[in-house]
């Protein structure tokens, strides 16, 4: 399924853990809240929510992997403690697209570098949020019409869960429409840069975790700045 209806409600006090004590504060002065104006309209204006997601019916559970009904192999760091007795697995890639990186990088080459940080830390929190309306509004779909539960959603290299699997999700998906907007590398980053995949379970059975934040089974622990963003 491809997916591009998602809205962006921008609340910038929100975002101001990202950067830090010192630049936040200088961020609340009067003097910056221009650029701070300018950076949430471009980004408005740029920003092209995409995401392609699909469901995979689990053939059987290893000891650190899944095996799912199409034969692929997904799992490593705490996913098979996470989707325990799952049905099926929801795998998923989103982006914000190119343009608002090229502006952000193109305004750092000219000077501009509060308005480019700015820009750089909406393309997060914007790619944080696509993931955040598409799992909110599956969970409620699963819920209401199947009455199948949910687990913890994971994005690989976010956790102990390896980067690499998200070559293995972004292959799940390429059985889909090909031209989705987003490409990988061979090192597994996805191409544009502001772009994650994901990938949590669903099924009628309780499952090794549900409603907790992906940060509780994260290494970067009280050190990361993005927790704040999170419930
Ligand atoms: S601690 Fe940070 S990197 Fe880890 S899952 Fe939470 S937001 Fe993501």
């Amino acid at each position: 399924m491809f997916e591009t209806d998602f809205t962006f409600e921008v609340d910038i006090s929100s975002l101001l853990p990202l950067f830090g004590r010192r630049f936040a504060k200088l961020l609340e002065s009067e003097r910056y809240a221009h650029t701070i104006e300018q950076a949430v309209s471009d980004f408005t204006a740029l920003v092209s929510p995409v995401l392609l997601w699909s469901r995979y019916r689990i053939e059987s559970f290893r000891e650190r992997s899944v095996i799912l009904s199409n034969g692929i192999e997904i799992g490593g760091g705490p996913v098979v403690q996470v989707i325990e007795c799952a049905e099926e697995v929801i795998a998923g890639i989103c982006s914000i697209g190119n343009e608002v990186e090229k502006r952000s990088k193109e305004a750092l080459k000219n000077g501009k570098s509060i308005y480019s940080l700015l820009l750089d830390a909406l393309g997060s929190w914007g790619v944080d949020s696509i993931k955040e309306q598409f799992y909110c509004g599956i969970q409620q779909d699963l819920k209401q019409n199947e009455g199948f539960r949910t687990s913890t959603l994971l994005s690989p290299g976010e956790s102990e869960w390896d980067i690499s699997e998200q070559g293995t999700i972004y292959r799940l998906l390429e059985e889909n429409p090909p031209d989705f907007g987003m490409t990988i590398t061979e090192s597994n980053m996805l191409v544009p840069l502001k772009s994650l995949s994901f990938l949590f379970g669903t099924g009628r059975n309780k499952m090794g975790s549900e409603k907790e934040s992906s940060c509780a089974f994260c290494t970067m622990g009280k050190t990361c700045r993005y927790r704040a963003l999170r419930k």
